[in-house]
């Protein structure tokens, strides 16, 4: 292993297992901390903590040149970005090149040309991978009209720019499209610094499918198989399993097969997510996006492979090859994951950030927790909730599901409200229990769910 330092550019709980990662493979780590982070887990936890700024995400975790400042002057040869803040911004990773320190992730043009959705529609076609049926970039709500028309209602009015599920707004009908178009507009140029927008057939009955994709410097590309995040609320993903049930065979393989292929078309290395929906009733899948970062699912994959992923993507950043074939992967059991979150669900998910006066995990065989969090640890409201997640394993998916009840019932947190009840409903709901939900189910059942 050639790497001797890390600088880990994130908090939370993504940061406590990249430091862990780096711990395994003997790599030191830093953790760039904002002041309301100083004395969080993985401060404690890395060889060493540096403030970098305030509070406030912009003033310290989207400080480019105080992150950099940091690895420099801490002696770090790379620096991890985990995800969200600035894991996808391509002057992130080039600036990281520029003083010669390794981005781990994959390089900057491909970063950026990812990061615009309709450009990874393009390289998504010309690999061959079905799209969902909609158009190029839109510049006015004429224009708007003319292809709506074409593609019939209801759509989906997409920023090219957007992400973590902010920048998509529905249209149902002809008379809501003027003004969800000038508000959509606007919304991605104040949100994204882009107001572009394109249009896309809705999917009424669908599955989010995405597939684990690896490259390496060497030009290898494999598939660590496919996840399942159709449990979502407003365009964000809740649940997460691996493998996808109910997906036929001969489909599921060209789903794995066109991620690989598009990704290998781009020369991609280190880890990615090629993201698809199978709509249900037409038995088709199409291309989404590509997210070129450690995703926050990530576990469940390794639950089923038994592949470490970030401390592949170290090795791979360093130069190493994967070391693995695709036939080789290994793949067993079933894994599923539930984010818990610092969140009201009676009040509508409302953030409810504060002190943590009492945390009591769960354990027990094929029971994973990935956190930061602790009894006395104070949440801040500056941040993402998520406070945890859960992961179980099991043979199959009976058992996953049955070990996530359990789990979920052995979870005692006080002092701040959380998802943990609202989940279980999830788990218990027969619905979910016999693989027959899309990405709308959640938000159909919210009422009945929350019944105290
Ligand atoms: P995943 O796709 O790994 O499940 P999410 O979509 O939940 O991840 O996003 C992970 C984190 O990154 C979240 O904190 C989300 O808010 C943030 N994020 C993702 N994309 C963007 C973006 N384009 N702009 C700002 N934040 C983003
Ligand atoms: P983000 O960058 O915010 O993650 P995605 O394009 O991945 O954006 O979409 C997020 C979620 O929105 C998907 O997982 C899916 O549930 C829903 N979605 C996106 N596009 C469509 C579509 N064309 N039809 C139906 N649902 C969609
Ligand atoms: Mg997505």
């Amino acid at each position: 292993m050639s790497l001797q330092r890390v600088l880990v550019a994130n908090r939370g709980e993504i940061a406590v297992r990249i430091v862990r990662a780096c711990r395994a493979l003997g790599i030191e780590s830093v953790v760039a901390v904002s002041e309301v982070d100083r004395d969080s887990l993985p401060a404690r936890l890395a060889d060493r903590a540096v403030c970098i700024g305030p509070s406030r995400a912009a003033a310290s975790y989207l400080n480019t040149d105080a992150l950099l400042a940091t690895a420099l002057g801490t002696g770090c040869d790379a620096v991890h970005p985990g995800y969200g803040f600035l894991a996808e911004n391509p002057d992130f990773g080039a600036a990281c090149e520029r003083n010669d320190l390794i981005f781990v992730g994959p390089r900057p043009e491909t970063v950026k040309t990812m990061g615009n959705k309709l450009a990874a529609r393009r390289i998504a076609e010309q690999a061959g991978v079905p799209v969902v049926p909609g158009s190029s970039s839109i510049a006015t709500f004429t224009d708007a009209a003319g292809v709506v028309e074409d593609i019939g209602y209801p759509v989906l009015l997409k920023a090219a720019a957007g992400g973590g599920g902010r920048g998509i707004r529905i249209v149902h009908h002809p008379d809501e499209l003027r003004d969800t178009f000038q508000s959509a507009a606007a919304e991605a140029e104040a949100a994204f610094g882009d107001g572009t927008l394109y249009v896309e057939r809705y999917i009424a009955d669908g599955r989010h499918i995405e597939v684990q994709v690896f490259g390496d410097q060497q030009g290898s590309v494999i598939h660590l198989g496919e996840r399942d995040c159709s449990l979502q609320r407003r365009y964000q993903k809740i649940v997460e399993e691996a493998p996808a049930s109910l997906v036929p065979d001969a489909l599921r393989q060209s789903i794995l097969d066109s991620a690989v292929a598009l990704a290998a078309g781009i020369g991609y290395s280190n880890a990615g997510t090629v993201e698809f929906i199978y709509d249900q009733q037409r038995r088709e899948f199409h291309f989404l996006e590509m997210n070129t970062r450690i995703q926050v699912e990530h576990p469940v994959t390794e639950e089923i492979t038994g592949i470490d992923l970030v401390q592949l993507q170290l090795r791979v950043a360093a130069g190493e090859p994967l070391g693995i074939e695709q036939a080789e992967v290994p793949f067993k059991g079933h894994a599923i994951e539930c984010r818990i979150t610092a969140e009201q669900p009676s009040a509508g998910f409302r953030p409810s950030p504060g002190l943590i006066t009492s945390w009591e995990p769960p354990e027990g065989a094929g029971v994973r927790l990935d956190t930061h969090c602790f009894a006395g640890y104070r949440v801040p409201p500056y941040y993402d909730s998520l406070l945890a997640k859960l992961i179980t394993s099991g043979a199959d998916r009976e058992q996953a599901i049955e070990r996530m009840q359990a789990a979920l019932g052995d979870f005692h947190v006080e002092g701040v409200d959380t998802g943990i009840s609202f989940l279980s409903g999830l788990m218990a709901h027969p619905d979910y229990r016999s693989g027959h939900v899309n990405t709308r189910w959640v938000e159909g059942q919210s009422g009945a769910l929350q019944a105290p």
